[in-house]
């Protein structure tokens, strides 16, 4: 048994100071048992927590660490650049440099704007497709998360499908009435929706991989169709990459289905550990964004030099030859072990992957919609996650989160969190 003595004290502490002792909510450890771990530190594959327990981390910071932890590049990249300063508000070499990075390697976008998180790469996104198309309405999919945009913070109510009720206190009923919800997986009703309220609406958001609600992959015929279903209506599509960008390859999911979305929206990955986002596009739409245009969105620590300087370091990373190819082969056979395992045990269950992103389904089948994944996940995650952690492998803490293989994963650390998986696997359904 690992012991966690010093991270409950830190989390008795951390109660009395900051709402629920965190500044996340999934970061409590709600869904699984025992206090938060408090991590000291991260090496490549491994992260350690203060009662000094070694373990392989599969979580990476929720996605941004796609090089594993404390990569030398990045280190060595802010190092330098914070020797000048951290923030200047002003235009910098940097900015231009990594602009040009990712526009010459992305041909899904036009024109960049650099923020400093999901969340205001997303709201800020909307507002320019509303801004744009002078309409107010936006669909989203149940089981796809946006960051905690007011307006998206809403899930379908019972009954109807685009009757949407707010998933947090706190969000006034007029911003929800602006929020149509489809399920996902389902072109017809996205076809009525659209079809009944197409003059109103100005964008459909989908995160074209879904990784926050499980990972409900989607088939590329559907996001196709959904694609053209939007251009046929003159609804601006929108690809929320905050997850998916950079991840499944360098161009993301618009890459990954050769998709054109009209504005992509990036985070994690693109800062390279450190806060920012960004959100991109068509020329024509970009260009509606201040001051060229009259979208109005600003920041004062947006494309901070400090920022910026990780996301190159990761990106030219990304961008070496066979980068994404390697990451996906390691991934596939660590997942491809665990599938062996599970069928030897004819469990009910299996892993859902893509690229190096996976996920525990509680089901045979392939599971495409938020209303298919089985209530009984959470209770054998739990159970799993408990054997996890006493043995070294650390997992986002909840049967909603998907898991990541960092490129800091060799042969010998997946192989023995292979081994561990298992017999976690094997204790939750024993
Ligand atoms: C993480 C995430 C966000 C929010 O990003 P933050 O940096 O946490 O604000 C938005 N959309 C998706 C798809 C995400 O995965």
């Amino acid at each position: 048994m690992y012991s966690r003595d010093t991270s409950a004290k830190l989390f008795q502490e951390a109660q009395t100071l900051f709402p629920g002792g965190v500044h996340s909510p999934v970061r409590a450890f709600k869904s699984v048992d025992g206090p938060p771990l408090f991590i000291k530190k991260g090496d490549g594959p491994f992260i350690w927590d203060e009662d000094g327990n070694k373990y392989i981390d599969f979580c990476c910071s929720w996605g941004p660490l796609i090089l594993g932890h404390n990569n030398d590049n990045v280190r060595n990249a802010i190092k330098r650049t914070v020797e000048r300063g951290t923030s200047f508000g002003a235009p910098s070499r940097l900015g231009n440099y990594i602009g040009k990075l990712i526009l010459d390697n992305h041909a899904y976008i036009d024109k960049i704007r650099f923020v400093s998180s999901g969340t205001e790469a997303v709201m800020s996104a909307i507002r320019l497709a509303r801004g744009f198309t002078g309409k107010s309405k936006v669909v989203k999919f149940e089981g796809c998360y946006h960051g905690h945009v007011d307006s998206l913070l809403v899930k379908a109510g019972s009954g109807l499908a685009t009757f949407g009720v707010s998933t947090s206190a706190g969000i006034p009923q007029s911003f929800i009435e602006d929020t149509l919800i489809c399920p996902l997986d389902d072109l017809e009703t996205l076809e009525k929706i659209l079809e009944s309220h197409n003059d109103e609406i100005a964008c459909v958001i989908i995160e074209p991989i879904p990784a926050n609600n499980g990972l409900l992959i989607q088939t590329s015929e559907y996001l196709k169709d959904l694609r053209d279903l939007c251009t046929k209506f003159g609804v601006l599509l929108i690809f929320d990459e905050v997850i998916s960008g950079f991840r499944v390859g360098f161009q993301g999911a618009a890459g990954f289905y050769d998709i054109q979305p009209d504005l992509i929206t990036f985070g994690k990955i693109i800062g390279g550990g450190m806060p920012v986002g960004a959100y991109g596009g068509r020329k024509d739409i970009m260009a509606c964004v201040a001051p060229e245009g009259n979208v109005y969105q600003a920041g004062t620590l947006s494309a901070n030099p400090i920022s910026l300087c990780a996301g190159i370091a990761a990106l030219e990373e990304l961008l070496k030859d066979g980068f994404y190819k390697v990451l996906d082969e390691k991934s596939k056979s660590f997942v491809e072990s665990l599938e062996n395992h599970i069928q030897n045990l004819e469990l009910n269950m299996h892993i859902q992957r893509i690229g190096s992103i996976f996920w525990f389904a509680f089901a045979k089948e392939t599971i495409r919609r938020s209303d298919q994944i089985p209530e009984e996940s959470s209770e054998i995650f739990r159970k799993m996650y408990s054997y996890l952690l006493n043995n070294g492998v650390y997992l986002g803490p909840s049967s909603y989160e998907v898991g990541f293989v960092s490129a800091a994963q060799t042969t010998e650390t997946l192989a023995k969190a292979g081994e561990i998986i298992k017999k976690a696997i094997t204790h939750s359904h024993s």
